[in-house]
Formats: C-alpha cells, structure tokens, sequence
C-alpha cells in the first residue's frame, strides 16, 4: 500500500502541494484530476522518489521511499512528456531499467516482445524515438514501465496522444493490466470519461491541495465543495 502524509513542496517562495495526505490500497486503480499546474505531477514526482518533499513522507508498504535506492522502489513511472533515451532504440529504452536490475537477458527479451505486442509496437523496436509519431513514442513509454512489472504505476497523462480507437484499446489494456501484474495504479488524466471508467476511487486537485477522494459516483454525486461540482460538472 502507498501512504502520503502531509506532503508538502515548494518551488523557491511558490508554494505547489499544502499537507497532501492519502492512503492506497495495494490493487487500487487512483485517478487525480485538476486544473494545470495544480501539482499533479509534482505529487507524482515525489511519489516516484524523483523528487524530495519539504515536509511528510511517503511510505510504500511501510517504507519510506526517499530510503530506498531507484532500483528497488518498486515504482515505474510514465512522464507526461515521455522522457524516452533519444540516442537508443525502442527496445534499449526497454530493456534499460531491467538491464541495471539485473533481469536475464532471455528474461528481458520475453518481456519487451509481450509489451510490443499488446501495445502494437513491434515494428518499431528498432528505431530511435525521434523516428516515432508521438502516439508511438507515448506506448514505448508505457511498455517501458510495464516491462519493469512495478507494484505501483504512475501514469502522467498516459493516453492524451492516442487517437481514439487505440486510445479505448490502451485503456482496456491499463484496467487488466493491475489484475495481471498485481500493481496499483495512480494516473492522471484530463479526461473524466476515463477516470469514471478505469478509477476505483478519483482524487480531485486544486489550490495546492486535495479538494476530495471518492469513488466516482461520489465525486459526481455528492461533490465536497463548489469547486469540485464545477470542475466535474455535477448537477448543481
Ligand atoms: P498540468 O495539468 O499542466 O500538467 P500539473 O497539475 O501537473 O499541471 P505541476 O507540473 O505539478 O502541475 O506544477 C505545479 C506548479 O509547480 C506549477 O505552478 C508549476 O509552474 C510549478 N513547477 C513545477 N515544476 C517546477 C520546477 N521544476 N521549478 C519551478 N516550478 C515548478
Ligand atoms: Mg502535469
């Protein structure tokens, strides 16, 4: 399970995430929604160990995560802007990670040809990221996080640059995708449609701050607070 408690971040004088606290079951499927520059990826950023809090900590089955070396965290996260290695092929950006881990090589090889397969990319493991639509660099970027077989996903915008059938195709894969490898998932995304259908509960962002955690009937249904109606479009 994952245990934010009273995260807080600053960038200089700007204050970006105020006492962030929330608790994650171990198989649970988390969607955080809000406005830009609410602090979404911060947040996931800091989750991932990639960057350190002010104050709180984050614990992943009871240990803290700033304690444990990258390797070990049992994280894999997928950037909003895909942060692929321009200068190796698909499949080195791949198999890196798993490579420093230790994995086999025939080990490293099965896994990447299961991902290039689900996500429609084995054509293109031998090409560099630059030679890639952005569509087909964001699913190397996925597959290179599901190669890792992570106990926590953290998806920054995973599916903005797809078009529409494969995007309701990678979306079917992410909701089996915790069942098979046993994960959490933590995604953010801009669209409500796809944090209704995939999350079990959505986190609502804004103003530095979590604004409410619910299912999404709940969210939808009983939202907390005036902001949260608006931003989700709820009956008044
Ligand atoms: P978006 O939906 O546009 O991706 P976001 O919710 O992911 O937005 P963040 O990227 O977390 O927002 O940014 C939160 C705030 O922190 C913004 O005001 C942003 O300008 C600021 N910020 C983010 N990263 C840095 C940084 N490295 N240095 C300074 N300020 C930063
Ligand atoms: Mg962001």
């Amino acid at each position: 399970s994952l245990e934010l408690s009273n995260v807080r971040k600053a960038y200089g004088a700007t204050p970006v995430l105020d006492d962030v606290s929330l608790t994650m079951a171990a198989r649970e499927f988390v969607a955080f929604l809000g406005p830009s520059g609410s602090g979404k990826s911060t947040l996931l950023r800091i989750i991932a160990g990639l960057e350190t809090a002010d104050a709180g900590e984050v614990r992943l089955d009871g240990r803290r995560i700033d304690t444990l070396a990258p390797g070990d965290r049992g994280v894999a996260m997928v950037f909003q802007h895909y942060a692929l290695y321009p200068h190796m092929s698909v499949r080195e950006n791949m198999a890196f990670g798993l490579r420093n881990a230790g994995v086999p090589r025939q080990e490293i090889a099965a896994r990447i040809d299961e991902a290039a397969r689900v996500l429609e990319i084995e054509t293109q493991l031998d090409k560099k990221p630059g030679q890639l639509s952005g569509g087909q660099r964001q699913r190397v970027a996925i597959g290179r996080a599901i190669v890792k077989q992570p106990r926590l996903f953290l998806l920054d915008e995973p599916l903005s640059n797809l078009d529409a059938a494969l995007r309701t195709r990678t979306r079917v894969e992410l909701a089996q995708l915790r069942q098979r490898v046993d994960a959490a998932v933590i995604m953010v995304t801009h669209d409500q449609a796809e944090a209704m259908t995939l999350a079990d509960r959505i986190v609502v962002m804004h103003d530095r701050a979590i604004q409410q955690i619910g299912a999404p009937m709940e969210i939808y249904g009983r939202p907390a607070n005036a902001f949260v109606a608006r931003f989700v479009g709820s009956p008044a």
